[in-house]
């Protein structure tokens, strides 16, 4: 059944001042693969997008926010029509308490920046969601990964937590390939080997659509 899935995807950029900003490695691949890959099944996709190098997805509603907090109020926004939620993106944790107005001039002292924390939009959405929602998060993990994975399904109310072990070469952020274990609410655990972002993201999407 044709089904609405949100997804946000790639880093997002905290400002300082007008020409500087706080962020992330984040590509956006993961999130991009899910889009293509929903609209490939016959999905309806809200994309919900920090700032990356790629391509927009043909078919995909297209959102493009900058601040954690702009994409906040989009997720918000949309939320009501989404059936299903991921939450790929990597939203940055802190934020810069004032952005200057202008450009922070560089002297020879020491320059000491106050961040506050970002809202935890996942962690909202636990509280948000409707029953029939099903909200999916990510965990970038390089320690203790499957117990810190289980934490974050707990700790966010999410239907599923997707692990991704940051610390291996050639997987995880900015890479082609992915490898990752999926745990659902329910106690169901499942381990997708080492492939391509692409293949990777239809198995994801229909295990958790099913
Ligand atoms: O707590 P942590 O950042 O490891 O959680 C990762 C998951 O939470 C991802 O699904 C990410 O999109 C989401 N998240 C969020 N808002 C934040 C931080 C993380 O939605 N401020």
């Amino acid at each position: 059944m044709k089904k609405t899935i949100l997804i946000t995807a790639g880093p997002t950029r905290e400002a300082i001042d007008p020409v500087r900003y706080l962020s992330n490695h984040s590509s956006g691949k993961m999130g991009y693969a899910l889009a293509q890959a929903a609209i490939s099944s016959g999905h309806r996709v809200i994309l919900i997008s920090g700032p990356t190098n790629l391509k927009e997805p043909q078919g995909a509603h297209l959102i493009p926010v900058v601040s954690a907090l702009d994409m906040k109020r989009a997720v918000l926004k949309h939320l009501k029509k989404a059936d299903v939620v991921f939450m790929v993106a990597a939203v940055a944790d802190y934020r810069p308490e004032r952005i200057a107005r202008q450009k922070i001039k560089k002297s020879a002292r020491a320059l000491t920046l106050k961040l506050i924390p970002n809202p935890d939009i996942l962690k909202e959405l636990g509280t948000k969601k409707r029953a029939d929602q099903i909200v999916v998060g990510f965990a970038a993990e390089t320690n203790n990964t499957v117990a810190y994975a289980k934490k974050k399904l707990a700790s966010k109310k999410c239907d599923w937590i997707i692990l991704n072990n940051v610390a291996k070469a050639g997987i995880g952020f900015g890479s082609e390939q992915n490898e990752v274990t999926l745990f659902s609410k329910t106690g169901h655990t499942q381990k997708f080997p080492r492939q391509n972002k692409t293949s990777l993201a239809l198995r994801i999407l229909s295990t958790v659509i099913k």
